[in-house]
């Protein structure tokens, strides 16, 4: 592929869920806004559009469905409200903004990027960031968007078990990267973060290096999983600086690093791209929701290990 070639590729989170825990309505239900999200990004790549705004489109499109662990159908907190973290990050002039424990955007990504493009800071947290957005006229949601019984359901079995993190955890982060038809790569992320989550605990979806990054002299990653081991391991910068620095292809260097973060004890996975035409995936668990469509026409999606 050459660089006046465009691609997408997405995540839908990773975790520990079979194919025989999925009831056939949420297996299709996942495919189809996986489609969606795809199909919202290409069509900006494939009219000329950038990569920020693709990844934007096609997050947005996970965050509004409730499959997902993001804006609507985020994870619960301890206290039982709903925390979101986003970020995206601009490959051609490494631009980045993100935020934390946000409660009141619709969504979290396009905050991220009124944060990127319309402030003088990287990370806005928590009340300061819901004051950015309300200021700046994002579109708000009351806290009832974001619930969902099957969230809520995580939370009270989570709370039954004494608070303790579920080792099968369902992750559920969204993301996506892209390379634009001019040869620039970007990356977003958002999450609710995890279930039962308290003092105000930020992942590593919205820290910069840690669960998102995009470099045009390296690459572009959107990461997933126990966002502790991916903040230990600066997962996202790493494999961009293997890919930059060590000449690594991007499947080497995904690879490398999520065996690192395997070894630490966490579990997950990762999306690359490249102003190559390059991309690649990568994950340890036995499901990471995923989609990738690119200019020769291509276009799949994929939630389970065994589906290649
Ligand atoms: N990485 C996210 C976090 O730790 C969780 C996820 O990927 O679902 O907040």
């Amino acid at each position: 592929m050459t660089t006046a070639q465009w691609s997408l590729v997405i995540h839908g989170g990773a975790g520990a869920i079979a194919r025989s825990q999925t009831p056939p309505d949420t297996d299709r239900g996942l495919r189809a806004a996986l489609n969606a999200a795809l199909e919202a990004g290409s069509a900006i790549l494939a009219s000329g559009g950038n990569a920020i705004d693709a990844v934007e489109a096609a997050v947005r499109v996970l965050e509004d469905d409730p499959h997902f662990n993001a804006g609507r159908g985020s994870a619960f907190t301890f206290e039982g409200v709903n925390e979101l973290d986003a970020a995206i990050m601009d490959g051609s002039d490494l631009r980045a903004g993100s935020i934390a424990g946000v409660t009141a955007t619709r969504n979290p990504v396009t905050l991220a990027r009124a944060v990127m493009e319309e402030s003088a800071h990287v990370l806005l947290g928590r009340e300061g960031a819901d004051a950015f957005s309300a200021e700046h006229g994002l579109e708000q949601a009351d806290p009832d968007w974001f619930a969902t019984p099957e969230r809520r359901r995580q939370l009270d079995e989570l709370l039954a078990n004494g608070g303790k993190f579920d080792v099968d955890m369902k992750y559920g982060t969204v993301g996506a990267v892209a390379l634009d038809s001019d040869g620039h790569i970007a990356a977003a992320t958002s999450t609710g973060g995890v279930t039962g989550k308290r003092w105000g605990r930020i992942g590593d979806s919205p820290l910069i290096g840690a669960g998102t990054y995009a470099d045009d002299r390296g690459a572009a990653v959107s990461c997933t999983g126990a966002g502790e081991f991916f903040i230990r391991e600066s997962v996202a910068f790493q494999i961009n600086a293997r890919v930059r620095f060590l000449g690594e292809s991007l499947q080497q260097a995904a690879d490398t690093v999520m065996a690192e973060v395997k070894a630490l004890g966490g579990t997950g996975g990762v999306i690359v791209a490249a102003p190559s035409g390059d991309w690649a995936w990568s994950f340890t668990t036995s499901s990471m929701y995923r989609g990738c469509a690119s200019a020769d026409g291509s276009r799949r999606v994929a939630l389970y290990d065994d589906e290649g």
